[in-house]
């Protein structure tokens, strides 16, 4: 059986190009561009190229998926600095949801609205986490920072401005302390190099020195950090 009829294909674009260009959606279909003449078998040929590649990102777009059709019942888990919790409903509470002895508590009443209450959490947690942390590093790279927001950006961790201002994403309150420490690092290291030039590299490892590691974990487990 040719390769692209065990494949999830959605479309195959003709279009004025030279080479193939495969796309893996976030809900697991294939995109494909392919030059205006290119037979049948070229595109095999270029999906078996790449199997690899494309069966990879089917695997991780449908953990994707899974992860973010959740349904806040009993049992679930939530990520939270890297550690997995359950979610546990209750009846009443003191607050809507609580972390206690390594257990998300939410309260049922509030069971419609619990992903808009989990991501204030998790922006509350972010918020006063991020803050300490930049606190700490922004000396240690000889950067001073004026602003810290949190922001809900799908494509980086963290941005930056260059009147000191840096933008980070609440969701990677999730991942681990090391790991949100490198994207902190990375973010403060740009108010002195506005780039990715060997130099800006020089100083995130000089204060970071594990940054692989960390860039690392963020690609292969990026897509969990989610609600
Ligand atoms: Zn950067």
């Amino acid at each position: 059986m040719p390769i692209s009829e065990q494949l999830p294909i959605e479309k195959i674009i003709r279009q004025d190009r030279r080479t193939v260009s495969i796309q893996v959606t976030d809900d697991a279909k294939i995109i494909i561009k392919v030059p205006r003449h290119a037979s049948k078998q070229d595109i095999e040929q270029v999906l078996e190229q790449h199997i690899r590649w494309i069966q990879n990102r089917l695997t991780r777009a449908r953990q994707g998926k899974q992860w973010t059709q959740r349904k806040f019942t009993d049992g679930e888990k939530f990520l939270y600095l890297g550690y997995l919790y359950q979610l546990k409903l209750i009846d009443t509470h003191k607050a809507p949801l609580v972390l206690k002895d390594n257990v998300f508590y939410l309260e049922r009443k509030y069971q419609p609205f619990a992903r808009d209450i989990f991501e204030k959490w998790y922006r509350r947690k972010a918020a006063e986490n991020f803050y300490n942390r930049v606190r700490i590093y922004a000396p240690l790279l000889g950067v001073e920072f004026r602003q810290l927001k949190l922001s809900s950006a799908r494509t980086r961790w963290g941005s930056c401005s260059s009147n000191g201002n840096i933008n980070i994403v609440w969701r990677l309150i999730m991942a681990p302390q090391w790991v949100i420490d490198y994207v902190i690092v990375h973010e403060l290291a740009h108010l002195r190099h506005m780039n990715h030039s060997s130099s800006f590299w020089q100083l995130v490892e000089a204060v970071y020195p594990e940054y692989k590691q960390a860039r690392n974990w963020l690609k292969q487990n990026g897509h969990y950090l989610n609600i």
